[in-house]
């Protein structure tokens, strides 16, 4: 019991894993051997967790041989970390994870025919970001810090990786609903001369029309969120996070990721891109959203006026007062010169980020009631934001 409270007291602490303690290593083998055990349970119960868009990418062996790495990693990690006797209830705990997994069947699950159209949670989709996302940009922050003190478990960590875990899992009742209302809304816009004209274009040329689309339309609803007090306080949200870093941009509330995903699918239904330019464009916004929020400082050259890049959209989360409502753009910097709106300052990066006033509270269910509360609790909050413009 001890013990458990012990492991459960990790997840409730931020700060720098003391390197050379045995934590670095152990807590890399306890997610490897839980994210395995999740793993497990999706080889035996594909049709509930694992997501259909995503089963057609990949190979199941692929996955299988992940998992034997992964396996063999946590379980080399927590048996050298015991024997070394550096944090033996951490790397005990993980190690009990990959004995359990691998009595649950380990990558030697069998997957058979299973039915389709089952209502699912995403946990494949989880795993592999997770993974991909992890190894790919705490490197880059690694490597290229803006912050050179900021850890990887920063302040509030609990709370952004909350919103990652729960977009992940809701990811097939977004496309679900996201597809309902982008046929609702723009079912009658549907125009065949017109999509294959745009189909048409050569691919450079679609994907960059997509992309210009895409922004164009992200940028006005953007603009909006902050413009009209109604939607501020959803996408204040967004804004609350206090450390920037590749989770914080997945904090959002769950109606504005469904809104601003319908108006700019919907603009992109009616034009009628074709698939590949599709998959690109959904790739791309994948990334770019990711690296914009991440703790890095790169060198840019002229690209920054015309690629919407790290240091531009950490501008956009700025709390200093001169920098509030600019930088709208998720792709093309260029958009918000030309509306005016760019964020103009002597210095590369803000001094604090955040919304005014703090009012946010932390914890992902409460950021996802926070619009429908807050006028009981924090009556001046948005209003200072709006004061501010
Ligand atoms: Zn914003
Ligand atoms: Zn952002």
């Amino acid at each position: 019991m001890k013990l458990l409270a012990r492991v459960l007291a990790l997840f409730r602490q931020s700060g720098e894993l003391k390197p050379g303690s045995g934590m670095v290593s152990g807590v890399i083998a306890l997610a490897l051997a839980l994210l395995c055990l999740l793993g497990v349970a999706a080889f035996h119960f594909p049709e509930y967790l694992s997501t259909p868009e995503l089963r057609r990418q990949y190979s199941v062996d692929a996955l299988r041989q992940l998992m034997l790495v992964a396996l063999l990693l946590a379980g080399g990690l927590s048996l050298a970390n015991i024997i070394l006797g550096r944090q033996r209830w951490l790397s005990g705990t993980a190690l009990l994870a990959v004995l359990l997994a691998v009595a649950a069947g380990g990558p030697q699950v069998p997957v058979g025919d299973f039915p389709a159209g089952t209502p699912y949670i995403g946990i494949d989709w989880f795993i592999l970001d997770l993974l991909g996302s992890t190894l790919v940009f705490v490197l880059l922050e690694k490597r290229f810090p803006l912050y050179r003190d900021q850890p990887v478990f920063r302040v509030e960590w609990q709370t952004d990786f909350t919103h990652v875990l729960v977009n992940h899992l809701l990811v097939g009742l977004t496309l679900l609903v996201v597809n309902l209302l982008v046929h609702r809304f723009f079912g009658w816009a549907f125009y065949a001369p017109l999509q294959q004209a745009v189909q048409a274009l050569p691919f450079a040329l679609e994907l960059f029309a997509c992309l210009l689309v895409a922004d164009l339309v992200q940028y006005w609803t953007h603009r909006a969120y902050h413009e009209l007090p109604f939607l501020w306080r959803f996408h204040a949200v967004h804004h609350s996070t206090r450390v920037l870093d590749w989770m914080a941009g997945s904090r959002l509330h769950l109606l504005e990721v469904i809104a601003t995903r319908v108006s700019i699918l919907g603009a992109l239904y009616v034009l009628g891109f074709s698939k590949g330019v599709m998959d690109a464009y959904i790739l791309i916004v994948g990334f770019q959203a990711v690296l914009n929020h991440s703790n890095v400082r790169l060198r840019w050259g002229p690209l920054k006026y015309l690629i919407v890049t790290p240091d531009f959209h950490h501008w956009h989360h700025a709390s200093d007062r001169a920098a509030l409502d600019r930088n709208y753009a998720a792709h093309f910097a260029f958009l918000d010169y030309l509306f005016g709106t760019v964020a103009r300052s002597d210095r590369p990066f803000p001094e604090k980020y955040g919304v005014l006033g703090d009012y946010m509270p932390a914890g992902f269910l409460k950021q996802q009631l926070f619009p429908f509360t807050w006028r009981e609790k924090q009556d001046a909050a948005p209003a200072d934001h709006e004061d501010s413009r």
